[in-house]
């Protein structure tokens, strides 16, 4: 008689405690499927999707062809201005399209399998413990210590007190327990909705925006180009960026005119010129751009002749815009050369590819 009274208490502890282990199970499982898919998902787009697989100019030139096939003036001045602000935004949207619109199916597949090998890692887990428990004639304290060591780095499950359980022997019916009731919980799961991935606290875009970002954006003082070397702080090296703009996009005009500055900086920089900073009250040899602050002493701009024709389609196509942003005019010194209009977009587009 003591006997089976023994065996339903130990029973009834071991469904108790198999509650108790789904419960922590279930909250910590659908934490762990959301992290190791937005883990997948950004290791996935750093190495195929286009504007992610490649350098940092790579990146640039994404940018900038979707700015100009939105042909949204707003998002050009974040990006003249706040160019990591708006990189950001397009790696975020990038995402958002490539997880909820392009991906879809795939990513709910993903999600499901992740499921799936989690379950299959907790079965797994529960046999291992077992059969250690069995052979070596231990106890629940034992079973509880290798049931959580193998789930570690995978799950995190707090440690349960084995106190309360000593009266538990029978652990194969332990085991089949927690089988039945996990079993049930990540069926549900297999069927977890990208709308869980929204409330992961991991983000896939987030992860990426880390290691796309990191990188120096130090922007040229005459024409708001981004220098382009990787590592954020690389003094004493100079910044640089192979193609550098028409000044005027960052706002330079003739002084005492409302004519903007048209001409890119990599040809100012060879002529007999002279500029005055906006916050200076001496002018500068343009030959001697260095000597104007420490906003010019670091940047390597070299003469040549390289001119985008997406720079010159984008001035003569967003000119309106830029003369009421800026107060000036595209008139005079400042009128936009006839060839520029002729630039259609799809050209200025492929000019990007000269980037790299
Ligand atoms: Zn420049
Ligand atoms: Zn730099």
């Amino acid at each position: 008689m003591s006997h089976f009274i023994s065996f339903c208490k130990g029973s009834s502890s071991a469904v108790v405690l198999g509650e108790l282990i789904c419960e922590k199970l279930k909250a910590s499982t659908v934490e762990a499927v959301c992290n190791k898919t937005v883990i997948d998902l950004a290791g996935v787009m750093r190495s195929n999707f286009p504007a992610f697989n490649g350098n940092r100019l790579n990146l640039e030139k994404h940018v900038l062809k979707s700015l100009a096939e939105n042909e949204n003036f707003d998002d050009y001045i974040t990006y003249i201005r706040k160019p990591r602000k708006q990189t950001e935004a397009f790696i975020k949207a990038e995402v958002k399209k490539y997880i909820f619109t392009d991906h879809k199916d795939e990513i709910v597949n993903k999600l499901k399998n992740n499921a799936e090998g989690l379950n299959t890692l907790v079965i797994n887990a529960l046999s291992t413990a077992t059969q250690k428990v069995q052979t070596e004639r231990g106890d629940i304290n034992m079973w509880l210590k290798k049931f959580s060591s193998l789930l570690k780095g995978e799950l995190t499950f707090e440690t349960i007190s084995s106190q309360n359980f000593s009266d538990i022997h029978d652990f194969e019916f332990l085991k089949e327990e927690i089988t039945k009731r996990f079993t049930s919980i990540n069926h549900k799961m297999s069927s977890l909705s990208l709308d869980k991935l929204k409330e992961s606290r991991l983000k896939p875009d987030e992860i990426l925006i880390d290691q796309l970002c990191k990188c120096c954006w130090v922007m040229c003082p005459f024409c708001a180009a981004v220098c382009t070397n990787t590592i954020e702080d690389h003094s004493p090296d100079d910044h640089s960026v192979p193609f550098h703009r028409p000044k005027g996009i960052k706002g330079w005009h003739k002084r005492g005119t409302e004519e903007f500055s048209i001409s890119f900086c990599t040809t100012s920089v060879a002529s007999h010129g002279k500029f005055r900073p906006h916050d200076s009250e001496e002018s500068f040899p343009y030959k001697e751009y260095r000597r104007a602050g420490p906003r010019y002493a670091n940047w390597k701009i070299t003469a040549d002749q390289s001119k985008l024709a997406y720079w010159k389609w984008f001035v003569y196509r967003f000119q309106n815009q830029l003369e009421e942003y800026y107060e000036y005019k595209f008139q005079g010194r400042g009128e936009i050369p006839s060839e520029w209009e002729k630039i259609p977009k799809e050209e200025a587009i492929r000019s990007l590819d000269e980037m790299c």
